[in-house]
């Protein structure tokens, strides 16, 4: 049977874990070529290796998105390897320090913006010039519902998430006549090892609180939200770009 992404090479960034895998894989199953990136090597290898026991066809290669030179370097892999770029997801991020704004660690500001936001442009920065060389390009930027409204104690990610909107229509603006469209989801609170990493432990009164505030009372699932990153990538998205497309169990509806 046909796959949505036949014949298409695509760049997933932190395909090492989380949403990331789970596109990673789900754009292999759609009959793309795969180049997961990630900083963890071995979860790179992972992805790799579960989409190969499948039967797609995927490569990895390390890029810290905040790092000029390796993401350029993840762009070219791709391209060396398959022959041209046409999707990419920009996904890899963080989620930073937990503290007031009056009180914000300047260093984990700094971070989370070079990861979560100047990894987004660096990204589009590389992948724009190849996509336009191979003819077409569909592009997804990971933000959040946090790149619409503030969570206490998140300034740095809920800036990065919400210049990414912003990132994302001014590409999309200056490449719409060029076939390459420029979206971003927005997914609710996603139960992946990221929130773990925060301190968020599943059965926890903040488990449960942070559910409740989704009208459908429950945190999404990676697979969620690669479903809608799946068919922005796809060509049945072929006249939406520059849009934001939210993926939250009803977290915004209030
Ligand atoms: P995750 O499971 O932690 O996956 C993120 C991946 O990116 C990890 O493999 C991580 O490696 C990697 N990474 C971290 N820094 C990187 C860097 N500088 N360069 C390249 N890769 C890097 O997180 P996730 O929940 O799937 O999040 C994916 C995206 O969705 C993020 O942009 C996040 O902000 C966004 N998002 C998540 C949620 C949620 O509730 N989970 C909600 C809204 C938006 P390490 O293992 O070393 O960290």
């Amino acid at each position: 049977m046909a796959g949505l992404l036949d014949g298409k090479v695509g760049i997933v960034t932190g395909g090492g874990s989380g949403i990331g895998r789970e596109v990673a894989l789900r754009m292999a199953g759609e009959g793309a070529k795969v180049v997961v990136s990630d900083v963890v090597d071995d979860h790179g290898a992972e992805t790799v290796s579960m989409i190969e026991a499948a039967g797609g066809s995927a490569a990895f290669v390390h890029a810290d998105v905040a790092v000029q030179s390796e993401v350029e370097a993840m762009v070219k892999f791709a391209v060396d390897t398959y022959g041209a770029l046409h999707l990419a997801v920009n996904n890899a991020g963080i989620g930073g320090p937990a503290a007031v704004t009056g009180e914000y660690p300047v260093d984990g500001w700094d971070k989370v913006i070079s990861i979560n936001l100047s990894g987004v442009f660096l990204g589009m920065r590389a992948e724009l010039p190849a996509m336009v060389a191979s003819g077409s390009g569909s592009i997804v930027n990971i933000s959040s519902i946090l790149g619409f409204v503030g969570f206490e104690q998140s300034c740095a990610y809920v800036a990065a998430k919400h210049g990414v909107i912003g990132l994302t229509q001014n590409a999309a603006l200056e490449y719409g006549t060029q076939n390459i469209r420029v979206n971003s989801v927005h997914p609710g609170f996603i139960d992946t090892p990221l929130v773990a990493q925060a301190g968020m432990e599943k059965g926890s009164d903040l488990w449960d609180f942070i559910a409740a505030k989704h009208a459908m009372n429950r945190w999404g699932k990676p697979e969620e939200v690669a479903e809608v990153v799946i068919w922005l990538l796809s060509d049945k998205a072929s006249f939406v770009t520059g849009s934001q497309y939210v993926v939250d169990g009803g977290y915004l509806a209030q």
